[in-house]
């Protein structure tokens, strides 16, 4: 079990820039998200180096993944994360097809919170997403 799979055991596709977790991708200048084929684990090296002072903050430019801490995060309610479904409700608004239509690759899949309460559809907007806007 790797640290982003740790603690509750559901891993949050949407998380901090810290020693740990894993880059999932890269922000696109236009918004959207390049997923690495393969993510790699954060050290305290690359946190130092992404947070440089004078630089957008690295989940701004990046996208992590890591433990989803539930009750502990700003976005739980009821037992769920509202962004998750706030995710998948976007693609249903969209007008998004999600049957039928390959997934997208995905490291964290087998344990990401936003694919267990959406399934297909907040995979489908996932690389949509970016954790901070400044
Ligand atoms: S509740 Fe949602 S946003 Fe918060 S850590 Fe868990 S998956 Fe991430």
């Amino acid at each position: 079990m790797g640290a982003a799979e740790a603690g509750s055991g559901t891993t949050c596709p949407s998380s901090l820039c810290a020693p740990g977790h894993l880059l999932l991708g890269i922000v696109r200048p236009d918004g959207t998200v390049a997923a690495l084929r393969r993510p790699l684990t954060v050290d305290a090296d690359f946190v130092a180096r992404a947070s440089a002072p004078g630089r957008r903050p690295p989940e701004a430019r990046f996208r992590f993944a890591g433990p989803c801490v539930g009750p502990a995060c700003g976005q739980w309610a009821e037992e769920r994360c509202s962004l998750g479904d706030a995710v998948a409700h976007a693609a249903h608004e969209a007008g998004v097809d999600a049957s039928g239509t390959p997934l997208p690759p995905c490291a964290v899949r087998p344990t990401c919170r936003w694919w267990q309460q959406g399934g297909p559809a907040a995979c489908h907007v996932c690389d949509h997403l970016v954790h901070t806007s400044s």
